[in-house]
């Protein structure tokens, strides 16, 4: 679903990604940890194309993405991408945020897509909170709801960037369980997180990020019991 061939790029001097190869198979969900700085953020923000690069390609389900002939509206439908900082519209309700792109891109009517909305909404578990603005929900519930935003396109691919990182204690477990439910269901996903457990749990991969290399790329299991690279192993022995 996802290749990465060779991909460099740089922010002016500074060569943030290195020779990337990167792979995500249809229903994989793939972890990219790592320390701040590392280009994690970059990475994952190429994928629909949010950042240009300088060399290399990447394919998204069989999408050239930096060819200027590939539709960014349909890759970015394709698509979905949840933020650290939810990046909610203020000034709409929670119903108006999800339905808002369906209605633009999809041409979906109001009442199928206001349908499609309050089934999300329950999926996400929050399906009273329709009318209220983002200001009015705790950072969990705004959160899901960004969630919910993103599978109203009918998304391939979830990408998520340290989705949970924002959030206070108590509310990172609820939004990470309906990442996990969508794990289940098959969703192809990338998710950048520190959280060990979720990539324990429902991770296919993890891949381990630093100075703009992947530096390994592992089952969670032999990643976490039996690191192969001594950066893998430092980075670890400061986060568990
Ligand atoms: P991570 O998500 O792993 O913390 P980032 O991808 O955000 O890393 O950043 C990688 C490097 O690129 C950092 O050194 C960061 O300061 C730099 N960087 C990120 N975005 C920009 C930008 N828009 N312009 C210049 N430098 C940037
Ligand atoms: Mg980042």
């Amino acid at each position: 679903m996802i290749q990465f061939d060779k991909v460099n790029k740089w922010y002016g001097d500074l060569h943030v990604l290195k020779d990337i190869d990167f792979h995500v198979g249809a229903g994989d969900v793939t972890v990219v940890c790592g320390p701040s700085g590392s280009g994690k953020s970059t990475l994952i923000r190429c994928i629909n194309r949010l950042e240009p690069i300088d060399s290399g390609s990447i394919v998204v389900d069989g999408m050239a993405v930096h060819d200027p002939k590939t539709n960014l509206t349909r890759l970015r439908t394709e698509v979905g991408f949840v933020f650290q900082q939810f990046n909610l519209y203020p000034h709409m309700t929670v119903l108006d945020n999800i339905t808002l792109a369906p209605k633009k891109v999809r041409k979906t009517g109001d009442k199928e897509s206001r349908e499609i909305a309050m089934e999300l909404l329950a999926k996400v578990g929050i399906h009273d909170k329709a009318d209220a603005y983002p200001s009015q929900l705790s950072g969990g519930q705004q959160q899901r709801v960004a969630i919910a935003r993103g599978l109203a396109m009918k998304p391939r691919i979830m990408l998520f960037d340290e989705p949970t990182s924002a959030l206070d204690p108590e509310m990172i477990n609820e939004v990470l369980e309906v990442m996990m439910n969508l794990a289940r269901e098959g969703m192809t996903m990338v998710v950048v997180t520190h959280e060990m457990g979720f990539a324990r749990e429902v991770g296919s991969e993890v891949v381990f990020m630093d100075n703009g290399v992947v530096v390994e790329t592992n089952t969670p299991e032999a990643f976490f019991t039996n690191p192969e690279n001594e950066r893998t192993q430092l980075f670890l022995s400061k986060i568990l």
